[in-house]
């Protein structure tokens, strides 16, 4: 069991002096710099372990193949073969995956081997069965064929005593496969990250209930605890309070002693209802940080109780962008996870548009017919744009006049697991 770090430093999400809109690398780094792993470890059968962070280097029990072999069915023999035609008395028997040949193949002899039989005693050369005449007791077959055709060394793919997975990665399906092959049963990984998800606002009703003149269901809740199920947290729902500091800070006194970091969404901005902000600014431990992205800002960090909270923007457009652009590389980090940088590539435009420059834009968008198309509107308070969208494109800081054709950097969801 590795213990579990103590708690982040209250001051963790300070920005430097003087600082007026942080740039979207800038307030990256910082997290990255300033967040560390909060959970501690234990130790799980592989079997279970997918999608988990691994606490330890994984080492090779076992090479892979552990002997060499053969990989394809046909006939081995000891090589090199020359060019021109031979014929090879067959051994007696054959030599099959899981079953050892017992003896060796004297040179200039040959026997019936199968895919993935370990190479008996003398033979380290395979000829495919395709390319052979079967006799009574013998093959016919040209050569040439080079020493090693058609075999694998061993320890060609693993070597035993290396490092196959580092610590940090989560661990995926194909990670299993190689580590099972690697004569891994149990791994060392991070006890999931506990993320707690709270909405704020007066206006908000939940769904399932009937909707009075004026409110709204509540969107977030929903969209975050799923979102951070698939990126391998565990979501706690803290429901709903309204914007009422003294109900606020009960809901996080309760949430702290939960969970390892809170996501809370509404109220971050500087208005008069925005009691998030206002509580925690009262707690002294609230930096606001006003990133130059769109859609994003405001967003507010701060720590409660030892407990980090993201304080999201409430609009959900804003809310998913900060979420998959900032808080889920730095819930990672806190999970042991090494720092997550979401894979996006270029490719044209189906679009047009004109671009300011002095801050990062993400667009919602999703690729078709190799073109990334983007959503009618850019219009925050549009939700069927997220659902509609298949990823974001990440237009960079600077401006720009993007005509269709150019490349765009598209980033899909897929890309922050989900
Ligand atoms: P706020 O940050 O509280 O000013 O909220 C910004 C906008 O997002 C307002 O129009 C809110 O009504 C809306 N909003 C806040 N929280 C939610 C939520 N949980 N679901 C849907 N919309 C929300
Ligand atoms: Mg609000």
């Amino acid at each position: 069991m590795t213990l579990t770090p103590p708690p982040l430093r209250n001051d963790c999400f300070s920005l430097p002096a003087g600082v007026d809109w942080t740039p979207v690398d800038e307030a990256l780094a910082l997290l990255r710099e300033r967040l560390q792993r909060v959970v501690s470890s234990e130790e799980l059968p592989l079997t279970t372990a997918a999608g988990r962070i691994l606490a330890a280097d994984v080492i090779a029990n076992r090479s892979n193949p552990a002997l060499p072999n053969t990989a394809v069915d046909g006939y081995g023999f000891a090589g090199p073969i020359a060019e021109g035609t031979h014929v090879l008395p067959l051994m007696p028997g054959r030599a099959a995956a899981g079953l050892a040949y017992e003896g060796a193949v004297p040179a200039g002899q040959a026997i019936r081997i199968l895919t993935g039989a370990a190479l008996p005693d003398g033979v380290d050369t395979v000829i495919l069965e395709e390319d052979v005449t079967l006799g009574a007791a013998e093959i016919a077959f040209h050569g040439p064929l080079k020493r090693g055709a058609n075999t694998r060394e061993a320890g060609e793919d693993v070597t035993s005593g290396a490092v196959i997975l580092p610590a940090g990665r989560v661990l995926t399906p194909a990670d299993l496969a190689l580590a099972a092959a690697a004569g891994i049963s149990q791994v060392q990984v991070y006890l999931p990250l506990r993320v707690g998800v709270l909405s704020t606002g007066d206006e908000l009703c939940e769904v399932g209930e009937a909707a009075a003149a004026g409110q709204i269901y509540d969107a977030n809740r929903p969209m975050l605890l799923a979102l951070l199920r698939q990126m391998g947290f565990v979501p706690v729902d803290l429901g709903r309070v309204v914007d009422d500091r003294d109900a606020l800070r009960a809901r996080l006194d309760t949430a702290a002693a939960q969970v390892d970091v809170i996501l809370t969404s509404g109220g971050a901005s500087a208005g008069d209802e925005d009691h998030v902000s206002a509580l925690l600014r009262e707690s002294g431990a609230l930096q606001e940080w006003r990133i130059a992205l769109k859609p994003g800002r405001p967003l507010a960090l701060a720590m409660w109780q030892g407990v980090p909270i993201f304080g999201l923007p409430g609009n959900p457009v804003a809310a998913l962008v900060c979420t998959l652009i900032f808080a889920r590389p730095a819930m990672g980090q806190m999970a042991g996870a090494n720092w997550h940088q979401p894979q996006g590539f270029d490719l044209p435009a189906a679009f047009a548009k004109h671009k300011k420059p002095g801050r990062r834009e993400y667009l919602r968008a999703r690729v078709r017919q190799g073109q990334v198309e983007v959503f009618k509107s850019e219009g925050s308070g549009r939700i069927s744009g997220l659902s509609w969208a298949e990823g974001l494109v990440e237009l960079a800081d600077g401006g720009a006049q993007i005509q269709p054709g150019d490349l765009v950097r598209y980033i899909p969801y897929s890309a922050f697991n989900l």
